[in-house]
């Protein structure tokens, strides 16, 4: 280890909401290193479009009905207990955001799935404002210490304890001993071919867990986005649920509506079942999104949408047929926690998108993530701080063999192949030969990847997206019914 270690109370790993959340509520009491492997605000979180997930309007919607969509979306295999926690912390959640600095727009969104227009949302950039708000309270605050371009390579741990981190950062290794540490990684988008996620978005904290013995589940619950722009180029430009809230229709190239053949919910159905009514209708041709008349209102009330469409197309959302199709979006499943963010590894916490918490089952319902990251930031501080008090493990003064690189490798057709792998064998139509197949041909590329104890950015997050790959196809092979997201021949 070339670095002095650092030492700290609570180390928490990403920037998201789920990272910044945390970092700020148990900032309040004691101190904390949050480090992020690129810029603070290079987080999924920054494109969520069309908000939060939470019971408001009493007059009309309830708890027991919010409880029932998730169940409903994600086929009755979520955690009952957890599916009433995240909903009756709801509208604490939007209070908490807004006492923060976040000021939503009045009106609420519906989006599919749901019963009720429940969607707190800023326009169609509630991500952006969440982020920028949270990350201008983070700077503020005297005990977080902010460590950007710091990409977390393995876990310090010992007897199943957790304490720290190792981290790559100017071309060094460097150590942060912490008494808890939370993962707070975001998820695994990238190991697609066609993801709207960004490109942080490669399971890191995942395998990280994995290779340290943590326990994961459900990672063959990959959501597919039924409507993302259909563009050559990743990231994708998402067309959010709201917009079908709004009015707009799915179409086939003769602009006939199709989506009541599949379901009686029409374009509003939960999005696995959108998926695949898009992925059978595109065998015979595009399919589009359109508004039936000329809705001008909407480049008011979908800025970043409207806008990315005609920067990217040339094509008015307000009017023209715009083509769509499934990509990769979301991980329902991840680091197997408990109800207060705890992992199955003693003093380690995972939150948001890289967690399973039991919330989604085999489906995640529209805008509860944000609401469910938000949730086990407060829950995991919670414990954090309680622990805290209690905690009297001495910090470890580990060293590690990891070695930075002294020469390039070139890994971006490795890369390549893991995502086209992945989007042809293990994608929205799964068969079990075509799983076989794909953990066979991901075995074939770790051999050529540089030894473990090798390390820059490139080669860690490489490792990382082959780890998650395997670990989700064979997760996807074990699983032999279709349920939900998971959609097998
Ligand atoms: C286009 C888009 C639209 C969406 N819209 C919505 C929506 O409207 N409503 C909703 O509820 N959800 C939405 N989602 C999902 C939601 O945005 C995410 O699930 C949520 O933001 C995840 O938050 P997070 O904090 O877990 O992770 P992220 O926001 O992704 O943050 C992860 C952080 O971890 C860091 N990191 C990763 N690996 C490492 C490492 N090795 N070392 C150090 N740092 C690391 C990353 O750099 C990043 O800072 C959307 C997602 C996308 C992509």
């Amino acid at each position: 280890m070339s670095e002095k270690n650092i030492q700290t109370d609570v180390l928490v790993i990403g920037s998201g909401i789920g990272g910044l959340l945390t970092a700020l509520r148990c900032s309040k009491k004691i101190k904390v290193t949050l480090a992020t492997k690129s810029t603070l605000s290079q987080t999924s979180t920054r494109l969520a479009q069309g908000g939060i997930a939470a019971v408001q309007d009493f007059t009309t919607d309830s708890f027991e009905e919010h409880h029932a969509d998730t169940l409903r979306a994600g086929h009755a295999i979520n955690k009952p207990k957890i599916v009433k926690q995240v909903v009756e912390m709801g509208p604490e959640i939007i209070t908490l955001l807004k006492t923060i600095g976040v000021e939503f727009d009045e009106s609420l969104h519906l989006e599919g799935g749901h019963t009720h227009h429940r969607i707190a949302h800023v326009k169609d950039m509630t991500g952006k404002v969440i982020e920028e708000t949270l990350i201008r309270a983070v700077r503020k605050s005297k005990n977080i210490s902010v460590h950007e371009h710091m990409l977390a390579i393995d876990l310090l741990h010992k007897n199943n304890i957790c304490q720290g981190a190792t981290f790559f950062s100017n071309n060094k290794v460097v150590a942060i001993e912490a008494r808890e540490t939370v993962l707070a990684t975001g998820g695994v988008g990238q190991v697609y071919l066609h993801t709207t996620n960004p490109i942080v978005a490669t399971g890191d904290g995942i395998s990280i867990a994995n290779r340290a013995g943590v326990k994961t589940e459900g990672l063959e619950f990959i959501q597919f986005h039924p409507t993302a722009l259909d563009e050559s180029k990743s990231p994708q430009l998402l067309l959010s649920e709201a917009l079908r809230g709004a009015g707009a229709h799915i179409v086939n190239t003769k602009g006939e509506r199709f989506m009541k053949k599949y379901d009686e919910r029409g374009d509003l159905s939960p999005r696995d079942i959108v998926t695949k009514a898009i992925f059978e209708e595109h065998k015979k041709g595009q399919v589009y999104l359109q508004f039936e008349e000329n809705k001008k209102s909407i480049h008011k009330e979908f800025p970043t949408i409207s806008a990315g469409i005609k920067q990217k197309m040339n094509l008015d959302l307000a009017k023209d047929m715009i083509p769509i199709t499934p990509v990769a979006h979301y991980l329902c499943g991840g680091i197997k926690t408990n109800a207060n963010g705890e992992t199955s590894m003693k003093h380690l916490f995972a939150v948001g998108e890289c967690a399973s918490t039991g919330l989604h089952g085999a489906n995640r319902l529209a805008s509860n993530s944000l609401l469910e990251a938000a949730v086990f930031a407060t829950k995991t501080a919670d414990t954090v701080l309680k622990n805290y008090t209690k905690n009297k493990i001495r910090l470890s003064d580990k060293t590690t063999r990891l070695t930075p690189a002294t020469q390039t490798y070139k890994l971006k057709s490795l890369r390549k192949k893991i995502q086209t792998i992945m989007w042809e064998k293990v994608g929205i139509l799964r068969t079990t030969d075509g799983l076989k197949s794909a953990v066979h041909d991901l075995n074939l590329i770790r051999p050529l990847l540089p030894p473990p104890h090798i390390i820059n950015e490139e080669i860690s997050t490489t490792r990382n997206l082959l780890e998650v790959s395997l670990l989700i196809a064979k997760a996807a092979l074990a699983r032999k019914k279709s349920i939900g997201c998971h959609w097998r021949a």
